[in-house]
């Protein structure tokens, strides 16, 4: 199976260097590929439909026999209509062709056959319009519908799928062990396969999908653990006093119980376990998660460790490291900030910091995870807004460290059979109490027509002494056709809001000027900040009191409510205010249901139905790898047979010396691209 990988597409009869480059065009570049190619749906012909039975607007199969001879005449335009009569034996059925002129002499009066097609009416008569067809004594019943490109039809891709089937070896080598497929009750690769592209009945098509579906989640969950550095093992990290009660001391506020609870949770693990800390803390945006981390790293420090803490923008590091900065302002705690963005002499001071143990609390961006970074001695490792991290990312930090302690923060709910796969036996708190006193934000939903009042709506805010963001999809509309950050804070600027102080902020500026911007942000500098969605994630200023966001339609429901977390967070009354003229039934319901709630695990489990998991782990460089078949939201139970299957042959699996499991290898490699590499 492997070196079909090799052989190129254009190899098989009837594809040339066109037709290839539309194969190529399907992410379709080898004869393995092709054969991995699954039909998106199928036409199933062996479920025959009476023609009295037949609803209008639905797909359906009927077997008739011609009536009468096809009539043929032209119509407006001069196209050519060829009709005719079938009958089932109790009812008569219409059929219409245009553009045809084969049909007659391919439909033949007396003769059965099956149509398929969608039924629809005309003057209130059922017709079927142009439907497929066949001899009814003929061949498959069921067939493949593949996502097409132009140029390229799903019929002749079925065509080449069947040539590319002919030409796996006789025996093919199964990547999954005889021993699983028995336990799990799955049918061979070939077999699997064929029936895929192929299937004679429902039956075909459950059995291969779920026999490829399983597969494809054990190369999945198999490549995510042998990424994953093992936390089973005893940590190094030994805790042993808690200083949890000195750290309450330091705070302006009385936590809340959620939060007293998770940082508790924490302790504990550190203090008790032997293994290392493997613990998610998910709270709403807004619930005080940054707390829960400093109290863990307060106690790894006090207890003789350095603590690192990484967030996913320069932004939000830096935001962190100021409020770390005054939390600890009391205390002998050393900190560090380390960006991309800082001078090469500046990165020097800080590594040698870090490396002598000068350094008890780093936060930086990815910048943590580089080779040039080096710990005395790491003591816990910290992720905020986990989802926007890739696996390899926290796998990178932790291997700083002698297996330390590991605490993940994410405010979007990751439902718990996915988290499990991502994060293995991990350990969760939930913080599911907002601190005193939070607003909830009023959250509307506009179109174009109501724009001007928004704006009156937010000059109105200002006057009060508060601040707007607006938030734009793209930095600049050239090829996006989107409100594009920059030309809009410029047009708002010299006009409607020219007598306010409005700025931009986007991810495309240098570092320094983001500071800036942000610095006269929180200083209350700015009215209006028109931005994109480098402020999504953490930014804090309470002043700040409405969100605006253009072209609503194009984020994601968890992505818009960490937006508006952006607001509410002081005493004034805040407001969200979405702006879409997006038509659609599906972004209409989207959007109204960010309206409906304020709660971040509801807007969550709404986004998992409408969008599938994709959502929580952003695209390919950001977690998961792409799925070709499996969807991790639909096929949780064979995900839990995959997890079992995993656990019973990764010590197999890790072995390379194990021929057995060579197919399982490479494939792990292939889904996992570049880093499938290490697993070498
Ligand atoms: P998130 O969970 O979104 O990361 P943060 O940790 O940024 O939330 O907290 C949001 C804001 O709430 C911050 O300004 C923080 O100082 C404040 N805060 C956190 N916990 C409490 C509390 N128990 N009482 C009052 N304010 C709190
Ligand atoms: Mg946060």
């Amino acid at each position: 199976m492997a070196s079909l990988y090799e052989i190129p597409i254009e190899n098989i009869n009837g594809i040339g260097t066109k037709r290839g480059q539309l194969y190529r065009k399907l992410d379709i570049d080898s004869v393995g590929a092709l054969v991995r190619f699954y039909p998106r749906t199928y036409e199933d012909w062996s479920n025959i439909t009476g023609i009295s039975d037949l609803t209008v607007g639905e797909t359906a199969c009927v077997k008739g026999v011609l009536a009468a001879a096809v009539s043929e005449r032209r119509v407006a335009g001069g196209r050519l209509l060829s009709s005719a009569q079938i009958t089932d034996g109790y009812s008569h059925l219409k059929l219409v062709f245009f553009n045809n002129r084969f049909i007659k002499s391919m439909l033949k009066p007396g003769e059965e056959y099956l149509f398929f097609g969608k039924v629809t009416a005309s003057g209130g008569v059922k017709e079927l319009v142009s439907p497929a067809f066949s001899k009814s004594s003929s061949g498959n019943m069921i067939h493949p519908v593949y996502s097409q490109v132009m140029g390229l039809s799903t019929k002749q891709i079925e065509a080449a799928v069947k040539k590319a089937l002919a030409m796996l070896p006789e025996n093919i080598k199964d990547p999954i062990p005889e021993s699983v497929r028995e336990k799990y009750d799955l049918i061979g690769l070939k077999d699997a396969l064929f029936k895929i592209h192929f299937p004679e009945s429902q039956k075909d098509i459950s059995d291969a999908r779920r026999r490829l579906i399983f597969e494809e989640l054990l190369v999945l969950v198999l490549g995510l653990s042998s990424l994953k550095s093992l936390p089973e093992k005893e940590s190094a990290v030994k805790l042993t006093v808690n200083y949890t009660d000195d750290f309450l001391k330091l705070l302006p506020f009385r936590l809340t119980n959620a939060q007293k609870k998770a940082i508790d949770d924490c302790a504990s693990d550190m203090l008790t376990k032997t293994t290392a800390m493997n613990r998610l803390v998910q709270g709403d945006v807004g619930s005080g998660k940054t707390m829960v981390a400093a109290a863990a790293a307060y106690n790894c420090i006090k207890n003789g460790y350095q603590a690192a803490m990484m967030a996913p923008t320069e932004i939000l590091a830096v935001q962190h490291f100021q409020t770390f900065e005054k939390l600890f302002q009391e205390t002998d705690i050393r900190l560090r900030l380390l960006t991309g963005s800082m001078t090469a002499k500046q990165k020097r001071l800080v590594l040698e910091d870090i490396m002598l143990g000068l350094a008890d609390f780093v936060i930086g961006t990815h910048s943590l995870i580089s080779d040039t970074v080096e710990f005395k001695s790491l003591g816990v490792v910290v992720t905020d807004e986990q989802h926007r991290f890739g696996v390899r990312q926290r796998s990178a930090l932790l291997s700083k460290g002698n297996n330390p302690h590991l605490l993940v923060m994410s405010a979007t709910p990751i439902p718990r059979t996915l988290a499990l796969m991502i994060y293995g036996d991990l350990d969760i708190s939930i913080i599911d109490e907002l601190p005193p006193g939070r607003q909830i934000v009023d959250t509307f939903l506009i179109d174009d027509s109501k724009r001007l009042r928004a704006y009156k709506f937010l000059m109105k805010n200002i006057d009060e002494g508060r601040q707007c963001y607006i938030v734009c999809p793209a930095v600049d509309n050239t090829d996006t056709g989107l409100v594009g950050a920059e030309e809009y804070a410029k047009q708002l600027k010299e006009n409607i809001f020219k007598d306010y102080s409005v700025a931009v902020l986007h991810g495309k500026m240098r570092a320094s000027e983001k500071d800036g911007v942000m610095a006269d942000f929180i200083e209350g500098k700015i009215d209006v900040l028109v931005s994109t969605t480098v402020i999504e994630v953490g930014v804090n200023v309470p002043n700040s009191t409405i969100m605006m966001v253009e072209n609503a339609e194009r984020f994601g429901l968890s992505q818009l409510h960490q937006l508006r977390g952006r607001v509410g967070r002081g005493e004034a009354k805040s407001y969200c205010i979405l702006v879409s003229n997006a038509k659609g039934e599906d972004a209409q319901r989207r959007l109204k249901a960010l309206c409906s709630t304020n709660n971040g695990f509801v807007i969550a489990d709404e986004d998992l139905k409408l969008r599938g998991p994709g959502d929580f782990f952003g695209s390919r460089q950001h977690g998961l790898p792409e799925l070709k078949i499996a969807d991790l939201a639909e096929n949780i139970n064979i995900l839990q047979d995959a997890q079992n299957a995993a656990k019973e042959i990764m010590n197999d699996f890790s072995d390379k010396s194990n021929d057995g499991f060579k197919g399982l290898r490479a494939e792990v490699r292939m889904l996992f691209g570049n880093v499938g590499q290490q697993l070498n």
